[in-house]
């Protein structure tokens, strides 16, 4: 379930600050996140993104600003008596515990009818794949299963807001795109609104309907996946979700014909011959190959552009062997990309 901007608003932060001394961990928030969301909190380390989430969580309480959930004022509500879950990078499983033991937690504190807890730690686990696992122990469990009991013991609740901080912050990379998917999935059929932190930008664009990035406390840019990626506002933004050519000055003078900083993405350009004709809608500039990084399916190039600085370029790898691309270095070549490709940036 995508939420629309119709839905009604999960989380809304209205000024929120969260100093510490002279740290500005979160500095003048504002952000709302609606029901069912998939919501992404995305930054470099020390950006803001945890203590964002234990805000929510009420873990922290704000310097100064406000938190609603479900239009409820969060000011003195401690965090059993905010209606949010919470799963964490190490996922706090008690090791002495049975897997089923860890996921009925919640609901024995609860004093939950036992026949009812049988049932939905039979359902929780069913949803994450770990049917019949209910008798094992932590330690007899591989990472990605661990993690996967550690969600289920936090949707057993029935939460309407699931935070999660890095979890898939320990699995392997293969591992990691796996559960990226299954974590979605689970989201989809759940319904509940997931606030996810990450640091990786590819994680954040492949599960989220919307993220914020975060950069030292602020939020710089709010929207969809492609939203972000293909209209990035700032140039942190540019830079840090995906690879961006940042172009300023006279280079940017003489391509746009103003000197505002613009950036272009590197799957954007295209290597061609020197005497290519190029129209009128189309930037080019020419320069030389320095450094060729086959990658396999595509090949980064690092060409020097005539004026000084250089510009990334991606070219995918269509009809061209490896011994091709390579032996490219050295060669003096034009660069072209559509000027409907160029992002104007504030700020950079
Ligand atoms: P990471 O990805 O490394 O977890 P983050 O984006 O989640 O980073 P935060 O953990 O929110 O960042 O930290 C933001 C800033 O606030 C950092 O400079 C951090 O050192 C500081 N900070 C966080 N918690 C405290 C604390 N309890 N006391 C002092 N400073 C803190």
């Amino acid at each position: 379930m995508s939420a629309q901007p119709s839905a009604s608003i999960a989380i809304r932060m209205m000024d929120v600050s969260r100093h510490f001394g002279d740290v500005k961990a979160v500095d003048h928030l504002n952000l709302d996140i609606y029901d069912g969301e998939f919501f992404s909190l995305l930054g470099p380390s020390g950006s803001g993104k945890t203590t964002c989430l234990r805000l929510i969580a009420g873990f922290e309480q704000p310097t100064s600003g406000s938190i609603l959930l479900h239009g409820q004022e969060m000011a003195g509500v401690p965090p059993f008596e905010r209606d949010v879950n919470t799963v964490f990078q190490d996922y706090a499983l008690f090791p002495h515990m049975t897997v089923g033991q860890n996921v009925a937690y919640g609901l024995m504190i609860k004093k939950v009818p036992k026949v009812e807890i049988n049932k939905r730690v039979t359902e929780m686990l069913e949803m994450v794949r770990l049917p019949g696992l209910e008798k094992r122990k932590p330690s007899q469990l591989s990472g990605g299963q661990r993690q996967r009991v550690a969600l289920a013991r936090a949707l057993v609740n029935h939460p309407r807001v699931l935070l999660l901080d890095e979890p898939l912050g320990a699995l392997d990379l293969k591992l990691r795109q796996q559960m990226q998917i299954e974590l979605k999935a689970i989201q989809q059929q759940v319904g509940i609104t997931f606030i996810f932190v990450t640091h990786d930008q590819e994680e954040a664009l492949t599960m989220s309907d919307r993220l914020a990035v975060f950069n030292l406390g602020k939020i710089e840019q709010i929207g969809t996946p492609a939203d972000v990626y293909e209209r990035p506002t700032t140039g942190f933004v540019a830079g840090f979700v995906g690879t961006s050519n940042l172009i300023s000055g006279a280079a940017a003078e003489r391509l746009t014909g103003s000197s505002q900083t613009f950036s272009i993405r590197p799957e954007k350009i295209f290597i061609t011959d020197l005497n290519k004709y190029v129209g009128e809608d189309m930037c080019s500039i020419v320069g030389t190959i320095r450094d060729v990084v086959y990658l396999g399916m595509y090949t980064r190039y690092l060409v020097e552009i005539e004026g000084g600085g250089d510009l990334t370029v991606i070219q995918q790898n269509l009809e061209v062997t490896s011994m091709d691309v390579l032996s490219a270095r050295g060669n003096r070549v034009q660069l072209v990309w559509s000027k409907s490709n160029n992002r104007s940036l504030v700020g950079a």
